[in-house]
């Protein structure tokens, strides 16, 4: 992508108070086997997110879908929270002001403008479950890990920030994909 056309969408996302963010090159996402995994056993959101598995590509549809873009933004977010439920307040009203995002990314010319969100989708208060069952099929997008995507690996790349916490009082540090082109 050019430096002006970089710049433009670097407007864009100003625009929408996005600060945090920088550009990556998506061969530099790591998908890994072991975050499918980790999403079949051990969460609790499996089978019950209609963005996230088993409702997703396998992960070698992953890695092929990552291998399409030439470019692609991840941006940072941090938050603390006192309880472990408010995550999903905030995770929502961060997750709808990105789709706006994406869609005038995608109106700007970018046809394969595709978000992943910050977090499971937690669009709805009870998700359907499954994705021929989604009732906002149109603003679902699933989160990176949903993807297979390391977060922890890829972000380090770009020198961001990321931890496993140990306590709720910690900050977490999240991200969103923007997959450009
Ligand atoms: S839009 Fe609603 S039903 Fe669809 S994945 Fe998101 S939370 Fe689930």
């Amino acid at each position: 992508m050019s430096a002006d056309r970089r710049q433009e969408l670097e407007s864009l996302f100003h625009k929408h108070g996005y600060a945090d963010f920088k550009w990556i090159d998506p061969q530099d996402i790591v998908v890994s086997q072991w975050v499918r995994m980790k999403c079949t056993f051990g969460c609790g959101e499996y089978g019950s997110n209609a963005t996230c598995p088993p409702n997703v590509p396998s992960v070698e549809e992953c890695r092929q879908f990552f291998g399409e873009y030439y470019t692609a933004a991840v941006f940072h977010f941090q938050k603390t929270v006192d309880k472990p439920e408010s995550r999903h307040a905030w995770t929502r009203e961060v997750n709808l002001k990105l789709l706006e995002l994406e869609r005038e990314v995608f109106l700007s010319g970018y046809h394969k403008a595709f978000l992943l969100f910050m977090d499971s989708c937690c669009i709805c208060k009870k998700c359907a479950g499954e994705r021929g069952e989604c009732k906002r099929p149109k603003e679902a997008r699933p989160a990176p890990e949903a993807m297979a995507v390391d977060v922890y690996a890829t972000v380090r790349k770009y020198g961001f920030p990321i931890e496993v916490l140990t306590d709720y009082s910690e900050a977490m540090n999240r991200y969103a994909f923007l997959m450009v082109d």
